[in-house]
């Protein structure tokens, strides 16, 4: 009985138990697909990284005697299409069976959910053996109760023994070190770049070319930073726990003018394609602060943001359905302006974290966060388009963990599911974050002058708009005490200062 094994383009797992044996009787395939690289606007470098990826993985499976059928998609027999490819692959070597490993997405779930209906043998999806958690221990654990990560990462830290002490006590006898995690860089360490593996794939990115697939961003084929086996995928992790993750829990909030990457461990590329597993990123990070090598702040940040938020948000995602997708709190329906698609903006901050997204299809969390969600919900975009812009841009985006990130997170869409309160900010923060204020065109201490940085404005504009919707939240009750201390005079020159940028919000 002939088996065929899907493994999609983010399930690159060479450690799977799949593959712990060769069965000549199983034929595995991988897929480029059009339906993959046109469901968004994708940056170029994650088209090309994810293809070259595959193609590694394949080539590696079929050096360990595997038997692989991979279509490229310069491949005259390409259906162009996960499901057809699949039934006609399955026709071809006559499979009575076919097999995937779990998918991460709603939309490639009901995909494959439609091959049982096609298919007339046995299809059998199984686990990705990548997660700590389940699709369910979310909904689970909080039942009807409010979600709250603090919750669920304690839990998964006492579940799974990850930095505790014998007698159950968190080591360092607290569960959260952001006291010491929160600071601007000013030059006090010296930056450690990360170790980039250079690889040349010009050749691929001529066949992506041809194809005629639409890409946005910045594409360097020659010099493709990524990791693209899981051999490289560690030495990157070697590296960071070696070099970065020292000063990682410091500066991880922090922003410099061309740096793109500070002390962050750039390892979400590999993670989310499964070359490696957050299990084994954690117990690196974890045996440093045993060896004594990394301080325990640094190390609880770093584990927080992996067993905590990253496995909160696929579970976040899992619990709240396709519907998930169209919440719009406050409905914001203005459409992206040019400058997300070029970087060319006065604003310095976003033109920084804008323009390195678009050239290295990266930016760390604050600039997703802080800069760029910030900038998107004062000015009322909508959360769909943000969503597909950050679904497009970064090399690491995959629907289960960037739609609770965006939409949740960053843009309080969701009106308080994910997030306790929207995370905007003003001038202040950015300045006081990051060395991007000084040298920009506007000034970040003023707010109602023409050269005023329109984030003051459209910070206390955002709340006032919004009062009904957040007075309540008690988090929020200082800056509505705040707007009360601004005189009549002020709140108006305020209001007409951020109904002007919005008016032109295409040419800030
Ligand atoms: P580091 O800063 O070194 O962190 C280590 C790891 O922690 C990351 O590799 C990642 O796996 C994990 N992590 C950190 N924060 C989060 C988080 N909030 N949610 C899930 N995992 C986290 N991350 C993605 O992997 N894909 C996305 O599409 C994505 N979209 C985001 C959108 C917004 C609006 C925001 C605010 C955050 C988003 N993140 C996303 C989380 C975070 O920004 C990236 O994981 C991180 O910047 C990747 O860089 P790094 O590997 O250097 O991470």
């Amino acid at each position: 009985m002939t088996t065929l094994r899907l493994i999609l383009g983010d399930q690159l797992n060479p450690c799977h138990s799949w593959f712990t044996a060769i069965d000549n009787q199983v034929v595995y395939t991988l897929m480029e697909c059009r339906a993959e690289t046109d469901y968004v606007l994708h940056h170029g470098q994650k088209i090309l990284g994810i293809f070259a990826a595959m193609r590694d993985f394949a080539q590696r499976l079929n050096a360990a005697g595997h038997r692989v059928h991979y279509l490229s998609i310069d491949d005259p027999m390409n259906l162009n299409h996960l499901e057809d490819n699949v039934l006609q692959l399955a026709e071809q070597y006559q499979c009575q069976r076919i097999e995937y490993q779990e998918p991460d997405e709603w939309r490639v779930d009901l995909l494959l959910s439609n091959l049982k209906k096609r298919f007339a043998g046995a299809v059998m999806g199984v686990s990705s053996e990548h997660f700590f958690t389940e699709r369910q221990t979310g909904s689970e654990f909080f039942g009807q109760k409010q979600w709250l990560m603090e919750r669920f990462y304690r839990r998964m830290r006492q579940e799974h023994g990850i930095l505790m002490e014998d007698n159950g006590e968190p080591c360092g006898g607290q569960w959260n070190f952001d006291e010491q995690n929160r600071e601007p860089w000013r030059g006090e360490v010296a930056l450690v770049p990360p170790l980039l593996i250079e690889h040349n794939h010009e050749a691929l990115w001529q066949i992506i070319s041809t194809a005629n697939i639409k890409s946005m961003g910045q594409v360097d084929a020659k010099h493709f930073i990524w990791p693209l086996n899981r051999e490289e995928a560690l030495t990157y992790l070697d590296h960071f726990i070696e070099q970065r993750l020292l000063h990682f829990g410091r500066f991880q909030d922090a922003m410099v003018l061309d740096q793109p990457f500070l002390f962050h461990s750039l390892l979400s590329f590999a993670l989310n394609t499964k070359m490696i597993s957050p299990r084994e990123v954690i117990m690196g990070a974890v045996e440093a602060y045993r060896q004594g090598t990394a301080p325990l702040n640094a190390v609880e940040g770093f584990v927080r943001q992996i067993l905590g938020w990253r496995e909160y948000v696929r579970c976040f995602y899992w619990a709240h359905g396709l519907e998930y997708q169209a919440v719009n709190y406050f409905n914001h329906q203005r459409q992206l302006p040019e400058w997300f698609w070029t970087g060319k903006t006065k604003m310095r901050c976003l033109a920084q974290a804008i323009g390195q997204s678009l050239d290295h299809a990266y930016a760390h969390h604050i600039h997703r966060l802080m800069i760029i969600g910030n900038a998107a919900l004062l000015f009322g975009l909508s959360p769909q388009a943000v969503s597909q812009w950050y679904l497009g841009v970064y090399i690491d985006a995959f629907e289960w963990v960037e739609q609770p990130n965006t939409l949740g997170m960053s843009q309080f869409a969701d009106g308080g599911l994910l997030a306790t309160k929207p995370y905007v900010a003003s001038a202040a923060y950015v300045n006081r974050m990051s060395n991007y204020c000084k040298g920009c065109s506007y000034q970040f201490k003023l707010r109602e002058e023409e050269n005023a940085c329109p984030l003051n404005a459209l910070y206390w504009h955002f709340h006032y708009i919004h009062r009904d919707q957040l007075m309540k939240n008690h988090r929020l009750s200082m800056v509505y005490r705040q707007w009360q201390r601004f005189d009549e005079r002020q709140q108006q020159a305020i209001l007409q200062r951020a109904e002007t940028l919005l008016n032109d919000w295409q040419t800030c």
